[in-house]
């Protein structure tokens, strides 16, 4: 798959010798078991197809007019980890994963691509791919938002002095988890790629780009601005690529690609669909997706994401909110209406401690088979567990911390470390929940949640314990998926306002707070004491 020969060292994406194994027969669902069978179809039902390509796994779901999933047809992803601290997809498979999904969730409704009224897509953020756009092929395997092998580049920038103009300019903080280091470490390390590059051969693109390329047979290179602001490369003020930021990584301009809107018409998709022309009309990063998808409309509204890592994201507006601790300053969507923003609160590993516990422990047989064991006892016997794998995220931003297991005893069994893993999700949300009150300067009264892990109803009962607010869990959990839709249904007509895409929005369970303020405010200390101890490892030589 390289064009462009790696070093010698590098252990390509599909040859890792910790390629996570493949998905289990039956493991994942294909068509989701939380969906009523599909009503008979007829001729005027016309759907949406959201493209849901997140970090585990590639999902093909279909809507229909009244919000409803139609379809859903899932693959798990192989997850690559060539080195420490490196993580990495293969961009081809995330392709094919994604035709086959599509075209399994069309024949699984019986609907025909002349049916599908838009394709949206919602994507993994900040995963960067750069292919030749003459071959079209990747020159590297996707470096996913995980990884963190520029953070020695992060640090030498911060030295230098440039962290606050990244920081004023994208609203972002110099960390590996961002694009623009990512682009600059291909360059640096791929034989023959940044002659390439200034020749204007080299293509860069987040998951959004590389989808929308593929879909479209080469013709478009774009990207929206909800992803553009996740690549330290992107103007959140202007709505532009910044020039100065480019020349500071040294990416060459001629590889990024045309910034538009999240909900437009950009063009029609080709080759996957039997040529049906569908118009491709919706692009937006997965976490702006579900703000959307969950109708986080106004100013304050904010929901939290249990993915493989948790995502607090809150709407701030039309105007930029710059955070005075630390957390990201990003652009929710752009639509022919509004340009919204947002503060956001990312937490490298959420479920992704369950996958953890799952693959490479040996703890459960599937994700969630973690509840049942977490239940087997009422607390974590005093175990923290710090799942620091990729660094950690907001608030600290330690790119250098690393995974940590304390407290154990003689009487620690498998349950108390399943339940501390749930437990550290929830503390890791509480810790950014109350930086965005803080720079909100207003409590967060009821959290919004979605995403896979929020199925588990012990995990969320935790998150409503330690936070004490109620955790309101919508009945439509692919919030993340609708949002692209909508994006996608807004441009098209298919839906006509706003208020259209709130009125499918409906509360499946409210999760109150069983415990004390003061037993989860100490519980929050002991686990704060616990992340000082697992911050910079790495460098603790
Ligand atoms: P992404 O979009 O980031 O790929 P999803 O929203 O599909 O993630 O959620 C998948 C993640 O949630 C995985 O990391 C998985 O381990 C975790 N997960 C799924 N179901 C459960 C569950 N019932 N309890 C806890 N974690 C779960």
């Amino acid at each position: 798959m390289h064009a462009i020969a790696p070093p010698a060292d590098f252990q390509a994406c599909g040859k890792g010798k910790l390629a996570a194994r493949a998905p289990r027969n039956g493991e994942i669902a294909r068509k989701s078991p939380s969906i009523p069978p599909a009503a008979p179809y007829t001729a005027s039902m016309k759907c949406v197809l959201a493209l849901d390509q997140g970090t585990t796994s590639s999902r093909s779901i279909l809507f229909d007019h009244d919000g409803a999933v139609r379809s859903v047809a899932q693959r798990e992803l192989h997850q690559h980890f060539p080195r420490p601290g490196w993580v990495e997809h293969d961009p081809e498979e995330i392709w094919e994963a994604q035709q086959q999904t599509a075209r399994e969730a069309m024949r699984h409704a019986g609907i025909h691509c002349e049916d599908i009224a838009a394709v949206g897509i919602a994507n993994q953020r900040e995963t960067t791919v750069v292919w030749n756009r003459r071959s079209g092929e990747p020159v590297h395997c996707a470096i996913v938002w995980q990884d963190r092998r520029t953070a020695d580049l992060c640090a030498r920038l911060e030295a230098d002095g440039a962290g606050p103009l990244f920081r004023e300019r994208t609203g972002l903080m110099l960390d590996p988890y961002f694009s623009g280091t990512k682009i600059r470490w291909i360059l640096d390390h791929v034989d023959g790629a940044r002659t390439a590059a200034e020749r204007g051969e080299l293509a860069f693109g987040t998951i959004d780009s590389w989808l929308a390329w593929k879909l479209t047979s080469g013709r478009l290179h774009i990207t929206d601005v909800s992803n553009a602001a996740r690549t330290l490369l992107f103007n959140i003020h202007t709505l532009a690529w910044d020039e100065e930021l480019l020349a500071l990584l040294g990416i060459p301009r001629s590889m990024m690609p045309e910034v538009r809107a999240s909900s437009e018409v950009y063009g029609e998709v080709d080759r996957f669909l039997c040529q049906c022309g569908s118009p491709l009309a919706g692009m937006v990063g997965d976490q702006q997706a579900a703000l959307f998808g969950q109708a986080c409309f106004e100013p304050g509204a904010a929901k939290n994401t249990y993915g493989t890592g948790c995502f607090l994201v809150m709407n701030t507006g039309p105007q930029p909110m710059p955070s005075q601790n630390r957390l990201l300053t990003t652009v929710a969507w752009k639509t022919a209406e509004e340009t919204r923003y947002a503060l956001e609160g990312s937490v490298f590993i959420g479920g992704a401690v369950v996958q953890w516990l799952r693959d490479q422990m040996g703890l459960v047989r599937t994700a969630p088979e973690i509840e049942q064991l977490a239940g087997q006892v009422d607390d974590a016997g005093g175990v923290c567990f710090v799942p620091a794998f990729a660094g950690l995220g907001a608030p600290h931003w330690d790119p250098h911390a690393r995974g940590i297991v304390a407290g154990l005893t003689r009487g620690t069994g498998k349950a108390h470390i399943a339940r501390a893993a749930l437990e550290s999700m929830c503390f890791q949300s509480m810790e950014v929940l109350r930086a965005m009150e803080r720079d909100a300067g207003r409590p967060i009264p009821v959290l919004r949640v979605d995403g896979g892990a929020c199925a588990n109803n012990l995990l969320m009962q935790i998150q409503a314990d330690l936070l004490q607010v109620p955790v309101e869990r919508p009945r439509q959990i692919e919030t993340t998926a609708f949002g692209a839709a909508a994006l996608a249904g807004l441009a098209t007509g298919f839906w006509d306002g706003m208020e259209s895409i709130a009125r499918h929005h409906q509360v499946d369970r409210v999760f109150e707070p069983r415990i004390t303020a003061d037993e989860a405010e100490s519980r929050f200390a002991r686990w704060l004491r616990a992340v000082e101890r697992s911050k910079q490892w790495e460098d603790g030589e």
